[in-house]
């Protein structure tokens, strides 16, 4: 079971448990356990007892015990920890790199430069934040009195999050909620605990008190639901598929929760005729196949203007066979494996699929030899797909682009508007007003102008229609994980104020 070609040995790292309460690791009790599987080759790399409904108590009990500590503290306070926090991720940076490559099959470039960074900008971006935390400013609105706004913490956080970002998403959920004063559960997805586990051990060697980061790692069915229907937890937080974002939402909604929900994404891409086809390509490829496809936002369903699109495919193809698939540990690799095995077949299945109704211009295809063992797929490129067809409308989550052609702009933004999901999307135009128009009509919580994919600190990230509503990083993250309370003070000191004659006696 262990695999001494690995830097990080999960097996003795992680031996006193996959959960993580009031500051310390310790084993589930649901009596049943669960594998982490290296997605590379197969192998079994953690084997741990996954949390029951008991262990989410103790974890939401943890939470609401450091609460009134954590949430009593100044910003300032709150922001000195966080800074802390953000030096402890950037000693250990590589750790993280190794444990979430091992756990994820992606490969060490993608981790040591995109995964962890971005989560240690997180956090050095929320330790400023957490300085800034505002109402609004004191009035006389009613002439007789002062008001003012008070922004608070709303309590125990309750979140849950997906396997194709473990860490970022860990980053994503836990650095606003604490920033603002909430404590917070956690529950990662089970194929992926391991740098959940990292940040929050992390989290207390910065000096972060018990109880205010605590992990349970277990089923959705078990852990997941009872974490959300628990009534100590005052809001749910959840990325993952729409069709389990719809049964958070009622478990939440018959609990009256504050709810934020990040869910799936099918991103277009769209390719005006004057676009510069070389960046285009380029950008379609990478925006494709980041993380082996498994990315919310990745470029999903090309739209091309019919006077590109033939030179659009031929190039597209050309450079995704380039890529080179391999071990996510050596260097030179630029693309790993799907999550598992199930979610590769998952992926062949659509394009399987599409083979009756539509041509697979490259890829499609399992990989012979060394990487057989692995869940590898090869970057796949579908064209002459109908536009409600399977291919283009269903989340693949895998290396899998397919590209359409359009004739007018009126048309290119109608199809690329034309799905349930609106998370992400990019315009590729050298006309300032037709690319000014695109992200004004197309329905997304991000539309990139010539680019696809980077995301900042600073700014926020969330859906429209089906891909959910809230938004994570940036201030705006604070809209969720705070509640907002009007504070009202008499001025005037009168017994009888004007205003109880309406209930009492009459005006003189
Ligand atoms: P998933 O919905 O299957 O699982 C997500 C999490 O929910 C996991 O932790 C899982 O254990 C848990 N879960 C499953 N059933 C549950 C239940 N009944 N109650 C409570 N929790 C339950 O998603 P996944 O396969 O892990 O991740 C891929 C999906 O996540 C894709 O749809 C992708 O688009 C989405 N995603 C969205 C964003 C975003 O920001 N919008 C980011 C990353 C991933």
């Amino acid at each position: 079971m262990h695999n001494p070609g690995h830097r990080f040995q999960a097996q003795d790292r992680f031996a006193d448990g996959a959960q993580y309460i009031a500051g310390r690791l310790t084993k589930g009790t649901s009596g049943r356990t669960h594998a982490v599987v290296d997605p590379a080759t197969g192998d079994e790399v953690y084997t741990y007892e996954l949390a029951g409904t008991a262990d989410v108590d103790a974890a939401v009990a943890a939470a609401r015990e450091a609460f009134p500590g954590w949430s009593g503290a100044t910003p300032g306070e709150r922001s000195d920890a966080l800074h802390r926090f953000a030096a402890v991720l950037a000693e250990r940076a590589e750790e993280f790199a190794q444990a979430e490559s091992l756990q994820c099959g992606k490969p060490l470039k993608l981790t040591r430069e995109f995964d962890v960074p971005g989560t240690i900008d997180n956090a050095a971006f929320f330790a400023g934040a957490a300085r800034h935390l505002q109402g609004q400013s004191a009035g006389e609105y009613s002439g007789d009195h002062t008001s003012y706004v008070r922004r608070e913490a709303i309590g125990v956080v309750g979140s849950i999050a997906p396997w194709n970002y473990p860490l970022q998403m860990a980053a994503w959920k836990i650095l606003p909620a604490i920033a603002a004063g909430n404590t917070i559960v956690l529950k990662p997805a089970e194929l992926t605990p391991l740098t959940s586990l990292l940040f929050a051990e992390a989290a207390t060697q910065a000096g972060i008190p018990d109880g205010v980061v605590n992990i349970v790692t277990g089923l959705g069915k078990e852990a997941g639901e009872h974490l959300v229907g628990h009534p100590d937890v005052a809001m749910t937080s959840f990325t993952g598929s729409t069709a389990v974002g719809k049964r958070v939402a009622e478990i939440a909604t018959s609990t009256v929760k504050r709810l934020h929900l990040e869910l799936g994404g099918k991103a277009p891409f769209v390719v005006f005729d004057d676009a510069d086809l070389d960046a285009a390509v380029h950008g379609a490829v990478a925006g494709s196949l980041i993380n082996t496809g498994q990315d919310c936002t990745a470029a999903t369903r090309a739209y091309v203007q019919r006077p590109l699109h033939d030179e659009f495919v031929r190039r597209t193809a050309a450079l995704m066979e380039s890529v080179r698939l391999g071990d996510p540990f050596a260097p030179g690799t630029d693309l790993g494996p799907l999550i598992s095995h199930a979610q590769r077949d998952r992926v062949a299945g659509f394009v399987d699929r599409a083979r009756g109704y539509a041509r697979v211009v490259t890829g499609g295809v399992v990989p012979e030899g060394d990487l057989k063992r692995g869940a590898y797929y090869a970057p796949t490129l579908v064209a002459d797909a109908a536009q409600d067809s399977e291919i283009v409308q269903a989340e693949i989550f895998g290396p899998v682009l397919v590209v359409l052609p359009f004739d007018t702009d009126d048309e290119g933004i109608a199809l690329a508007n034309d799905t349930p999901y609106g998370l992400a999307a990019s315009a590729w135009s050298r006309d300032v007003y037709r690319a000014n128009r695109a992200t004004r009509e197309i329905k997304a919580g991000c539309v990139w102008v010539n680019d696809h994919i980077p995301i900042i600190s600073e700014m926020p990230h969330g859906g429209y229609k089906a891909s959910g509503f809230g938004k994570d990083m940036s201030t705006y993250s604070f809209e969720e994980y705070t509640q907002v309370k009007h504070v009202m003070f008499d001025n005037t000191a009168v017994a009888e104020k004007d205003w109880h004659r309406t209930i009492f006696g009459d005006r003189p």
